[in-house]
């Protein structure tokens, strides 16, 4: 549970946007909340920079080196996201800012996201939904689509969103093969691949779950998609720079790729124009983890990390 502390009103914590009310309304109730969105930028940091000693940032708004260098108190960044590639750790790690995420609470969200992604694009629920509001179904059937059931999942990034992946594409009785940069001695029953473009050559459908960083961006390029080839789909659930997006598009307009599944783009909120008028693709807007139950346990472990750290306890999730 979490109480308000006495004191902690006058702590400066500055919020990057308005990304969850819930959050937004707490952070105002305990601290002082400096809002980033709600007026210029400059202006508030020339007035408030010395006072802001916490910021709260998400997977679409980070702080870069130069917002940590604009804020000489900052103690803490707590991201309401389990990414953090929007953040720079190494500038954090060198002024001992210390930085929090929202793991596993939102597993469970992004994993059936995903499954659900791998559904709607083989069985063109999308499309079939389309089919039934424009009154088509009255001049005939619909097209016939992929089965799931049974088919080779392939995973990049064996975390914990990508288990809980495997966990539920196993109920479906799919071969679930992976790669990671390590082979993972609990997953016996999945099979490893030391490479990305393997993995994709053995697998109907390729889910990127890893993390993005220098090494993962566009770990799924030309090579990897044309391994998987016109029947295969790609699902990314992790983040858009995982995918080179050009590639993607060009392979999906000339049918060099089955179809794909894609919650998160390389520029959101822009999702590319040549996509949107093609069937074979599901396109969502960032929603992972956007779930009324799921948002909630994300905001209070945001508040719990700033909690703790204020009142000197250990941080509840802490990454730096
Ligand atoms: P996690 O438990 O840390 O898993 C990430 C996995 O990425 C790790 O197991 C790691 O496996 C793998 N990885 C890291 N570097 C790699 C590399 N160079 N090559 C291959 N694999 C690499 O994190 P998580 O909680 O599962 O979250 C995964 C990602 O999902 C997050 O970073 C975030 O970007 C994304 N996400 C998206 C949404 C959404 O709304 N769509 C929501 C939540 C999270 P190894 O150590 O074995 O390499």
């Amino acid at each position: 549970h979490l109480r308000i502390t006495a004191g902690m009103e006058k702590i400066g914590v500055l919020m990057m946007a308005p990304f969850n009310s819930y959050l937004e309304q707490e952070l105002d109730k305990r601290f002082n909340l400096f809002r980033y969105w709600s007026r210029n930028p400059n202006e508030l940091l020339a007035q408030h920079s010395e006072k802001i000693r916490a910021a709260v940032v998400n997977a679409g708004i980070g702080v870069d080196a130069e917002l940590i260098h604009a804020l000489p108190k900052l103690e803490i960044i707590s991201s309401f996201s389990v990414g953090l590639d929007k953040i720079d750790l190494k500038t954090c790690e060198g002024k001992g800012i210390r930085v929090t995420n929202t793991p596993d609470v939102l597993t469970d969200d992004v994993a059936d996201l995903a499954i659900g992604l791998a559904l709607s694009v083989m069985r063109k629920l999308c499309a079939c939904d389309r089919f039934v509001r424009s009154g088509a179904w009255k001049n005939g059937q619909f097209e016939l689509a992929t089965k799931f059931s049974g088919k080779r999942v392939g995973i990049i990034g064996l975390g914990r969103i990508g288990s809980a992946i495997a966990k539920r594409a196993e109920a479906f009785d799919c071969q679930i093969n992976y790669y990671s940069r390590s082979e993972k001695q609990i997953a016996v029953n999945y099979k490893y691949f030391s490479s990305v473009t393997d993995l994709a050559s053995n697998s109907d459908v390729l889910v990127v779950a890893c993390a993005l960083t220098p090494e993962t961006t566009h770990i799924v390029n030309r090579e990897v998609i044309e391994a998987l080839g016109p029947d295969g789909v790609l699902i990314n659930i992790a983040r858009g720079g995982h995918v080179d997006e050009a590639e993607l598009v060009s392979a999906l307009v000339e049918g060099r790729l089955g179809g794909a599944g894609l919650d998160v783009f390389e520029n959101e909120p822009d999702a590319p124009e040549q996509l949107l008028g093609l069937d074979n693709v599901v396109l969502l807007s960032h929603v992972g983890s956007g779930t009324v139950e799921t948002r909630k346990d994300m905001a209070d472990l945001v508040l719990g990390n700033l909690q703790a750290y204020f009142s000197g306890h250990p941080l509840l999730t802490p990454v730096v």
